[in-house]
């Protein structure tokens, strides 16, 4: 048999296309020929696949070599088809059964030793190898994120001549079993460890019960960052889901294999990341932050400080869910759905309204401060809140929602009620499902519109609120939204709109 085929995938985005490895071996002078445009990394494999297979005492077949990647059409960048090409090469050339490669998919990068080092993006091509029913032969150092597939067949390896003594029935090699280590995942940092911020703990339990984005102002150490890094834990946990398509994202964009799971992301950007470090980007398009936050928590400290075209960028996934990076040759989809955590200071210097009477800003600059932030962005968080100095001896009795297991339940409960009565959480509901969901008794009604005038509320901004007390009164778990929740959803609405 002088042809062989061999089955690998791609990376695009967080997909794992699939991509047949042709090798076909004629008579004429020794070369080889790649074809199917794959990119200089592709180029370089050669190389390796030939030193690997001479370096393991294999015979390197002294003929006229064709290797097609196929579809020509997608990006073949990176050592993961190393293997399948040695692979390839020793099947045209008779070393190997050539049944043996049926229904199996092979990834991994080759060492010049003939060693198999690990590859990055694993786990979305073992998804799709779950799909496809194959067998999926993996560098050892990413069998256990492999087996995140619950029930795909992992042949682990970490040498060339492994695999050679496995297809020629020499040393058959048993199939992964996962350590289940991965399941590990680490606590999150519980609440509890902040210290009072009653009312700024308050508006984090809400944001979690309804998944509302939350915007903290207030002066630098009171918190802000802490309070913010607890929101993960109060979430519910991942479903199967949701947890896999966290860890294929992980495992794309880190060149180190996946080390916890499953686990609400945190995110945490700095204000001067660019624009493609925040969103995705690149020639070869990697996830952003706002995709590593993907059913997590981005939370943008400074918010004023990012680059205002930036922040722009962010309304589209806020709306979606997801982000588009188009490039001249194809584009290439995010997941990004992720709960919005900012915080800011009440002026350039932070120190407005301190009785310290630190503070120089004058009028204009706090205004053009302020006004850095777009009204539409502002428009997607529905949660304002002012987070003031607290006296470090105030240390006010724990009580139920202080510590992260209680608001956890309580969230979990508020979530519960959602999902049953409109499939969505409420930051999510839509207008015909605010009115369906959110009708108030005529006297609060009244009260409300009283309020929005007095207040000079938009009326998205009397939206924004309605949700907010939905919220507050799921977290009660009653059915009519009462005068107590519209009153507490007022506080937490923007001091300037
Ligand atoms: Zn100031």
């Amino acid at each position: 048999m002088s042809l062989a085929i061999v089955l690998s995938r791609a990376q695009v985005g967080v997909e794992a296309p699939a991509v047949t490895v042709e090798c076909h071996l004629a008579n004429g002078l020794p070369a080889l020929t790649l074809v199917g445009l794959p990119e200089g990394a592709v180029r370089e494999s050669k190389d390796r696949v030939r030193s690997a297979i001479l370096n393991s005492g294999l015979e390197y077949p002294a003929r006229r070599i064709t290797l097609n990647l196929a579809p020509a059409d997608l990006p073949k960048d990176g050592g993961r088809f190393d293997l399948a090409i040695a692979l390839g090469l020793l099947a045209a050339s008779g070393q190997l059964p050539a049944h043996a490669l049926q229904d199996v998919e092979c990834l991994g990068e080759l060492a010049l030793s003939g060693a198999i080092r690990p590859i990055q993006g694993v786990l979305p091509a073992a998804l799709a190898a779950r799909a496809e029913s194959h067998t999926l032969i993996v560098p050892a150092a990413n069998a256990e994120e492999a087996c995140l597939a619950s029930g795909l067949r992992v042949i682990a390896v970490n040498h060339l001549l492994e695999l050679v003594a496995h297809f020629n029935g020499r040393t058959p090699i048993v199939p992964y079993e996962s350590s289940g280590l991965l399941h590990l995942s680490k606590p999150y940092p519980d609440l509890s460890e902040v210290q009072g911020q009653t009312a700024a703990k308050r508006a984090l339990l809400v944001a979690a019960a309804g998944a509302h984005n939350l915007l903290f102002s207030g002066p630098p150490g009171t918190g802000k960052t802490l309070l913010a890094s607890r929101l993960p834990g109060l979430l519910p946990p991942l479903d199967e889901h949701e947890a896999l398509e966290v860890a294929a994202i992980q495992s794309v964009a880190s060149q180190s294999p996946l080390t916890s799971w499953p686990q609400r992301p945190f995110r945490q950007p700095h204000h001067s990341a660019s624009g493609a470090a925040l969103v995705g980007g690149g020639s070869r398009p990697q996830p952003g932050e706002i995709t590593l936050a993907h059913h997590g928590v981005l939370f943008l400290d400074e918010l004023p400080e990012f680059d205002r075209k930036v922040l722009e960028v962010l309304r589209e996934p806020l709306e979606s869910g997801h982000i588009v990076i188009a490039r001249a040759r194809d584009r290439v989809r995010f997941p990004a759905r992720f709960q919005l955590v900012a915080a800011m200071n009440p002026c350039p210097c932070g120190y407005l309204g301190e009785p310290s009477g630190r503070c120089r800003c004058s009028t204009e600059q706090i205004q053009r401060y302020r006004n850095k932030l777009s009204g539409p962005l502002l428009d997607r968080i529905d949660l304002h809140l002012t987070v003031a100095r607290e006296a470090t001896a105030l240390n006010p009795p724990p009580h139920i929602g202080d510590d992260t297991a209680s608001a956890a339940a309580l969230v979990a409960q508020a979530r519960d009620r959602q999902q049953r009565r409109q499939g969505c959480a409420n930051a999510f509901l839509d207008l015909p499902g605010l009115r369906k969901h959110c009708s108030l008794s005529s006297a609060d009604e009244n009260w409300l519109e009283t309020a929005c005038e007095r207040l000079t509320l938009s009326l998205r901004a009397a939206h924004r609120l309605l949700k907010v007390a939905r919220t507050l009164a799921d977290l009660e778990q009653v059915d009519a939204i009462g005068r107590s929740h519209l009153a507490e959803a007022l506080q937490y609405r923007p001091s300037s709109n």
